[in-house]
């Protein structure tokens, strides 16, 4: 497979085929993030995708998923990723499910009629990077979204029936906008209603804009009691149908993988239990946090 740098998959695609549309992201300019900063954005040639079709089209029997790499493949012009895709399902007859990273901007570039083609060619799922609700935080971390457009992106994968697990990011607003950032979050994700959540913990990572303002304490992280406050108030502030909601990602000091509105009062209690007890010996140690 032509892997060009370091690739990144949500965790729930471990057995996946990981197959690398793009390379980079179009946007790179997230404060908090590394992942891309040492490719610049390209769209690879569909010769290249087919011959890395061609290679795994002996395995195709036992190849039921598939994720799109890198962070962007939905910025594509509808009619290369219609092209791939017809391209994936040739090869690949027996796949159950494609899915990818998306931001808010490139959902939002396609109409409700694209959307449901990609859909249509098994398109099944999307990671969405929303980071956060509130608009103060998305616009100091240069997410190039703003809340409506969350809400208004999450809307329009929903009219599609395309599944969506929406990433939030715990700490992301700092001490500063933290209570800000968590409710703000909760009552995004109600007007969004995804089928999934996963709430992530920022890492700060050398070299990033965030980190420079780390240093320079113009951004103070939330301590890890602030941290579940966090987790709890976007718990408890939202709304959902039926979600499957997690904060399990190795970076969490809190593994928590439940359903909303099920288990709304017993993760609450937990929850509150835990920073009553102010006992950092119940969180997940620092060292064996990663990304
Ligand atoms: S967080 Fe997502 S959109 Fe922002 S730079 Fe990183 S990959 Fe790109």
């Amino acid at each position: 497979m032509d892997y060009i740098g370091n690739i990144f998959r949500p965790p729930s695609e471990a057995n996946s085929l990981l197959l690398q549309i793009t390379i980079g992201c179009s946007h790179n300019k997230c404060t908090f993030c590394k992942m891309y900063k040492d490719k610049q954005f390209k769209v690879k040639s569909l010769k290249t995708i087919e011959n890395d079709l061609k290679e795994v089209a002996v395995y195709s029997n036992q190849i039921e998923k598939l994720f799109l790499m890198d962070g962007d493949a939905l910025i594509l012009k509808q009619s290369k990723l219609v092209e791939i895709l017809n391209m994936i399902n040739y090869y690949l007859p027996n796949l159950n499910r494609i899915s990818t990273y998306g931001n808010s901007r490139s959902i939002l570039l396609k109409s409700d009629k694209e959307l449901s083609e990609l859909k249509k060619l098994k398109l099944k799922m999307v990671y969405h990077g929303a980071e956060s609700g509130c608009d103060n935080v998305l616009q100091r971390i240069n997410k190039n979204s703003t809340r409506s457009d969350n809400i208004n992106a999450g809307k329009k994968l929903k009219k599609a029936k395309i599944i969506q697990s929406v990433m939030v990011l715990l700490g992301i607003g700092g001490k500063k906008y933290s209570l800000e950032h968590a409710k703000n979050t909760a009552t995004m994700l109600t007007e969004m209603d995804p089928e999934f959540v996963g709430a992530l913990t920022l890492i700060l990572v050398p070299e990033t804009e965030l980190y420079k303002r780390f240093i320079n304490k113009e951004f103070i992280l939330p301590d890890k009691f602030e941290l579940l406050k966090e987790l709890k108030t976007i718990i408890e502030y939202s709304d959902f149908t039926n979600c499957r909601f997690s904060s399990n990602h190795a970076s969490n000091y809190l593994p928590v993988k439940i359903n909303l509105p099920e288990n709304k009062t017993e993760i609450l209690t937990l929850i509150n239990n835990i920073i009553m007890q102010n006992n950092e010996g119940l969180l997940k140690p620092e060292n064996l946090r990663g990304l």
